[in-house]
């Protein structure tokens, strides 16, 4: 209806109705009809829609303190704004309004806003009125007669001790909240037990100041245990100054700070959001509205249950509910509230808070959200860092029993040729031996033969002759005997073996006259060998040398020497009648060093064990048939395949 009315009083739709008439005066009767069918529709519509309606809209205040945004009320004011529309079954109209002189303390300047709310609500009555904290309780109590004397409040958020009851009408609710301060200090002293100095800081306005009475009141009783600054008096700046530099074991009681004593008004929560960021001391609050901006916790309000309650109350007396009929204790603290980031930063563990605590904003650390994972990982790490070391270590080992070991084979290869140098001197010495001994009795023979009485000029060149042939002899034995220590291959030519044992008997057969030694020469028609000429002559020449001494002392002195062939080798055979071999020695005779003489070398069967060997036959000994021993050796015929 009242959009229709604005409408029939627009200027433009005035003058087309005239216009409309002037030019069409015929049609008046018709249009007057319509008109009046559509207003009849009209009326019936919004009769309908009145009779579908559970009731008309509900007209709410909210009269808040010191403004919208003031904390602590403006977290309650608007959990009760929400929690009201939530409950309410009707259109609900809530009005906000702040009584801005709270912030001063002007009673006296209530006139200008009383007659701003005359003006607003003269013709539409509000059907409840909520205040929010307690200048808007007091101003509502003190101007009710000439405002709102018959709707109802709900006076909310304000403390217990601040309500004048005796001033609550017959249809009024109170949702006082109780602060039990006691059991506040108590919980702060449990999780900070050493401290010492308490600053309290609040702003200057009237009821900042009366907050900060109920403190002294209640701080009264720990003034032995704690020293109390009070900063209601300085500029907010200032106290920001002095909380940025509070001595050891001190805490900072925040109550809140509207109105500081410069008359700097702070709204929201600027003014706690300035002292976090500064402040080197833990900030203790009962405030619930600064739960989650820096406050470490402790018993508390819950905002959602005191606005739930309010809420509850408003919603019963706009339907009609007596305030007798209500129950609405005041509102006690809550389980004690803490914020886990505030405990992780001042270092409180969590056995120091109070039976039933609720911690909030708790932020596991990596540690407990990973803990499983972090301890595998670190296993896993110790685990690859053990095996990196045994890995090392193995290295470490091998590389040093690798340079053990090359310095142990340098040892070896030092004293292999140390023994291979004394081994050729040994073979050198023993080989020429004979020669020398040769060249030694010619050259005594020459000069006997070179003596005036007994001149003879061609037995001197024959001994010549032999010595120049004893010293080549030497020569190629000397070259022999360090091929063969040098590992070279034996010079190879096809060889009589015979021409070989007859050259070593014409050797020796000066030898074998002075020692008085028959011998007995077998030569076999033997087939052709492929050999050392020199070498083969030293293996014959020493085991001859050897028979002759072992005849020494013993008679008869015959030497056996034969050679025969199976066809495939060729047999040499060196027999005597000497004193034969030890059979405990048989076994050791062609071992280098052995020997059994007291001027022995025990290089000569060695030597040709190796000789021998080098040429692809065996040596060996055995008893000769009557007395003494016979040494043979066998060698493969030049035709026999290698
Ligand atoms: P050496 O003659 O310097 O002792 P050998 O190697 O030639 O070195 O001989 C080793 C040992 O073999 C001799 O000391 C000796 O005991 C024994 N022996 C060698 N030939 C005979 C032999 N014909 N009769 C008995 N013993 C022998």
């Amino acid at each position: 209806m009242r959009s229709a009315a604005r409408a029939e009083h627009r200027p433009g739709f005035r003058h087309k109705a005239r216009l409309r008439n002037a030019m069409r005066p015929r049609r008046r009767m018709r249009v007057a009809a319509t008109l009046l069918s559509f207003l009849l529709a009209l009326t019936c519509l919004l009769a309908f829609a009145c009779e579908a309606a559970p009731a008309g809209h509900k007209r709410v205040m909210l009269l808040h303190s010191f403004g919208r945004d003031f904390t602590p009320w403006s977290k309650y004011a608007g959990a009760i704004r929400a929690e009201l529309s939530r409950l309410a079954s009707w259109p609900l109209d809530i009005i906000d309004h702040a009584l801005v002189t709270a912030r001063f303390g002007g009673e006296t300047r209530d006139g200008p806003f009383i007659a701003y709310l005359q003006a607003t609500y003269a013709d539409d009555p509000l059907d409840l009125i909520v205040t929010i904290g307690p200048p808007a309780a007091q101003f509502v109590q003190r101007q009710r007669l000439k405002l709102f004397p018959t709707t109802p409040v709900v006076f909310a958020v304000i403390d217990e001790n601040q309500v004048t009851y005796v001033e609550v009408a017959a249809n009024d609710v109170v949702v006082a909240l109780r602060n039990d301060l006691n059991s506040f200090f108590e919980s702060m002293l449990r999780v900070l037990p050493e401290t010492k100095n308490v600053i309290v800081i609040t702003g200057s306005s009237p009821l900042e100041r009366i907050w900060l009475e109920d403190i002294r009141r209640a701080g009264a009783p720990f003034e032995r245990r704690l020293v109390f600054t009070w900063h209601d008096d300085l500029p907010f700046e200032e106290i920001l100054k002095r909380a940025a530099a509070l001595p050891p074991h001190s805490v900072i009681l925040w109550c809140g700070m509207v109105v500081d004593a410069a008359g700097i008004v702070h709204e929201g929560d600027t003014a706690i959001d300035k002292l976090y960021a500064v402040a080197n001391a833990p900030i203790f609050s009962y405030r619930a509205a600064f739960f989650g901006r820096g406050i470490v916790g402790g018993p508390m309000h819950s905002i959602s249950g005191v606005s739930q309650q309010t809420a509850v109350a408003a919603v019963r007396l706009l339907a009609g509910e007596k305030a007798a009929d209500i129950q609405s204790p005041a509102v006690e603290f809550g389980p004690p509230k803490f914020d886990g980031r505030e405990l992780k930063r001042w270092g409180i563990p969590e056995s120091r808070l109070p039976p039933e605590s609720e911690i909030h904003f708790y932020s596991p650390s990596a540690w407990e959200l990973y803990r499983l994972q972090i301890m595998g990982i670190c296993a896993a790490l110790l685990v690859q860092v053990g095996l990196i070391s045994w890995l090392v270590h193995e290295h470490q080992r091998r590389h040093l029993a690798e340079i053990q070991s090359r310095n142990a084979i340098a040892e070896l290869t030092y004293m292999d040729r140390i023994a291979t140098a004394g081994e050729l001197s040994a073979s050198i010495a023993h080989e020429i031996n004979q020669p020398l001994t040769g060249i030694t009795t010619r050259a005594s023979a020459a000069l006997h033969w070179l003596a005036p009485e007994t001149l003879d000029v061609e037995k001197v060149r024959a001994a010549l002759t032999q010595i120049v042939a004893a010293g080549e002899r030497a020569g190629d034995i000397v070259s022999g005997v360090r091929a063969m220590f040098k590992n070279e291959p034996a010079e190879r030519t096809r060889l009589d073996i015979n021409q070989l044992i007859r050259t070593v008997l014409e050797i020796v057969r000066v030898e074998l006259q002075n020692s008085n030694v028959t011998f007995d020469l077998k030569l076999d028609d033997v087939p052709g060998i492929l050999g050392d000429r020199v070498q083969l002559q030293q293996v014959i020449l020493n085991l001859v040398m050897n028979a002759i001494e072992s005849m020494k002392s013993v008679q008869p002195r015959v030497l056996r020497v034969h050679s025969t062939s199976d066809g495939a080798h060729v047999r040499v055979s060196v027999e005597d009648t000497g004193t034969g071999v030890d059979p405990a020695n048989i076994d050791r005779i062609f071992k280098t060093l052995f020997t059994t003489k007291s001027r022995g070398m025990g290089m000569g069967l060695s030597i040709c064990r190796s000789i021998v060997e080098n040429h692809g036959g065996r040596i060996w000994v055995s008893p000769a048939a009557r007395a003494g021993s016979m040494f043979q050796f066998e060698l493969p015929t030049a035709s026999a395949p290698r």
